[in-house]
């Protein structure tokens, strides 16, 4: 528009006869004239710096801005000294007599030209007027178009900073579906270049039977909106869900256009996915533990009999090998109760020194039956002797071990042929080692990155959680080792192993004297399980101790009444609970040693409560030996005599 402001100016002056000329401009929205070019002015004292300074409200009285309102042209023959004739201009410019010409578009008035004859004084006529104000309306047509050409790029600019910036992928297509516009999202979302992919159909960019379902849809419904759509990732090949919208665009001139807006919705399906599934999970979380805790109380019933069976003067010859069978499935199933609310929650871990192999056998026993006899898979073991001892709690370390065969024994379901995991144990490079190789399926090449990410699973829905590997790196991790993928493969099977420091000497395992038996103490036991009172009795009696057993409400009276030097006390009790008994009982002038036992160790608020009063507590089921060495720790600390502190630290050594 400058240019063309110049040549207008130039061209009007020497074409049309004129001596010299100054070009002004209309700013609408600063409402004012400014000077903006001048031509043949070098005479006098006007430059063009300083006409540019110029500036003219379009409301004042000056006689530019009265044509700039009327669009009238106006021929001055004797400025004179009328106020409208800007004086110090006419001085500085030395004009005796001049015209102004609007510039005219169609809708609006451009600017002013002004032309005179200052050197030879000629006088301009309504001729040389006429011809000037067509030039000048010549002009304002030209300006217009300019003006709508520099709109329509720059509106072309900003629809282009927008398209590209957005985190969709935006396609213009043609009535045959062939692409115009490409952003720079789809490049990256489709690994295609604008420039290979202008003119090209964009269709074959989704998998065929995606496209023949969206081409299908619009056919149908003449537009998709939020079109589910399974596609490749650009680059890794990974699958991709993509939701797609396409409208139709009429055109009277080039007849239907489609725009298309894809969105990736990978990242939002899988983070759907894994709400759902932690929901799901902590759903079968709850489901678990409530049977759990079911399940607690009458297996340690089972136990407690069966080794009070076992331990008494002379159990019967005949029995003594079914009391053996009923201790050893009782203890299973503790611990697969065990197992599986270590499963549920995060169990505090009870790191101790233990042996690899151990562990490793342990965990075979647990699932022996089911790889051997279920999946009929062949089960190897190669364990090195003399491994030294590593530091961490075994059950952890167990549930390592039945996520890795569990995961083993899927992979050799999903492929025919005989199946066959290996198990080895051994001592290398100053780590202890153990691997797990089936000839399973293997791993496919692009999931080997995602293993260790939580609710990675290939399994269908209701059988993979995604958990179980994270988990186990996270235990294992904890202790200072390394769980990692060896090798992976349709041909080699998998194999995964776990390297562990051994631990320090001063862990090492010993046999932790059992503590000494104390007798001749007075020990009242509460349980609202009667099946377990008993069996409780029957522990300390055998320590030669005094026992009483009672229900919740009839052991608080007995508290009250009674001197005892122990109270064993169960927490779920209906609606006394353990921590009433315990508040009771802490209130005694001399109070006695507290050991709380729950099945319910799954609660969190209970878990905290043990913590901060340092309680002595064993959870349901527990084995004869357990029982009487916590019975027997607590007798062993002395009873304060003065009492009436309600912290007493005679639970003390809680777990
Ligand atoms: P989940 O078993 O619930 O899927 P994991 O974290 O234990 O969760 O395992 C994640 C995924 O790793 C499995 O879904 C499976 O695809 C793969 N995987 C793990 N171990 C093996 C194996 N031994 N053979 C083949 N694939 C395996």
């Amino acid at each position: 528009m400058e240019e063309i402001c110049r040549i207008c100016l130039e061209a009007s002056v020497t074409g049309l006869g004129f001596e010299r000329g100054l070009l002004y401009w209309i700013d609408p929205v600063a409402k004012t004239l400014t000077g903006k070019c001048a031509f043949g002015m070098s005479g006098s004292g006007l430059t063009e710096v300083n006409f540019r300074k110029r500036v003219i409200p379009l409301d004042s009285g000056d006689i530019l801005a009265q044509v700039a309102r009327t669009a009238r042209p106006v021929n001055v023959t004797a400025p004179g000294t009328e106020p409208e004739y800007n004086p110090e201009f006419l001085r500085e410019t030395g004009s005796k007599a001049f015209c102004l010409v609007p510039i005219l578009g169609s809708e609006k008035v451009y600017g002013i030209v002004a032309v005179d004859n200052r050197r030879s004084g000629k006088p301009i006529t309504a001729e040389h007027m006429e011809n000037l104000s067509i030039f000048c309306n010549t002009t304002g047509l030209a300006l217009q178009n300019a003006e709508l050409i520099e709109n329509i790029l720059e509106s072309q600019a900003r629809y282009r900073t927008t398209i590209n910036g957005t985190a969709d992928a935006i396609a213009g297509l043609n009535e045959d579906f062939r692409v115009t516009i490409w952003n720079k999202s789809a490049e990256r979302l489709f690994g295609v270049k604008a420039g290979d992919m202008l003119g090209n159909p964009l269709l074959p960019l989704f998998p065929p039977e995606e496209a023949r379902l969206l081409r299908a849809e619009l056919d149908r419904a003449g537009f998709v909106r939020d079109f589910a759509v399974r596609g490749r990732q650009a680059g890794t090949g990974a699958e991709t869900n993509l939701s797609v919208t396409c409208t139709p665009i009429e055109r009277e001139v080039q007849g239907r256009e489609w725009s298309v807006v894809v969105r990736d919705m990978t990242a939002q399906t899988r983070l759907q996915a894994q709400l759902i599934r932690s929901e799901k999970l902590s759903a079968v979380g709850q489901l678990i533990s409530g049977i759990a805790h079911e399940l607690n109380n009458p297996l340690a019933a089972v136990v407690g009999y069966a080794e009070l069976l076992a331990r008494s003067e002379k159990p019967p010859e005949s029995l003594k090998a079914d009391l053996a069978y009923i201790m050893t499935n009782a203890r299973r199933c503790r611990g697969i109760v065990s197992t599986l609310l270590n499963f549920v929650r995060q169990p505090q871990a009870h790191k101790t020194a233990c042996r690899i192999n151990d562990v490793i056998e342990d965990t075979l026993d647990l699932m022996r039956y089911k790889i051997e006899k279920t999946e009929n898979i062949a089960l190897v073991k190669e364990l090195a002797a003399a491994l030294p001892p590593v530091f961490i709690d075994p059950q952890q370390l167990g549930q390592v071990f039945v996520n890795c065969l569990s995961n083993a024994c899927d992979a050799v379901a999903a492929r025919t042929g005989s199946g066959e995991i290996t198990i080895t144990s051994s001592f290398a490079d100053g780590k202890v080692r153990a691997t797990l190789r089936d000839n399973g399926c293997g791993i496919d090449r692009r999931h080997q990155d995602s293993l260790f990410q939580p609710f990675f699973t290939t399994k269908p829905e209701g059988k993979g959680t995604g958990l179980g590997l994270v988990i186990s790196r996270r235990i294992i991790e904890e202790c200072g080792g390394a769980l990692t993928l060896l090798f992976s493969g349709p041909e080699t099977g998998t194999a995964f192993g776990i390297e562990l420091p051994p631990a320090e000497e001063a862990y090492a395992p010993q046999c932790a004297p059992a503590p000494g038996r104390v007798t001749g103490k007075k020990v009242l036991i509460i349980d609202d399980e009667e099946d377990l009172l008993p069996v409780m009795y029957r522990m300390i009696k055998g320590d030669g101790n005094a026992a009483e057993t009672a229900a919740p409400r009839e052991g608080l009276a007995r508290l009250a009444a009674g001197d005892y030097d122990l109270v064993v006390s169960d927490m779920e009790m209906g609606a006394l609970k353990g921590r009433d008994i315990y508040e009771a009982a802490m209130k005694l002038p001399s109070p006695p040693g507290f050991l709380l036992i729950t099945g319910d160790v799954l609660n969190p608020a209970l878990l905290e409560w043990i913590e901060q009063n340092n309680l002595t507590c064993i959870p349901k089921p527990f084995g004869m030996d357990e029982f009487s060495g916590a019975v027997r720790k607590l007798l062993a600390v002395p009873r304060k005599r003065e009492g009436g502190g309600k912290r007493s630290r005679r639970g003390g050594g809680g777990r």
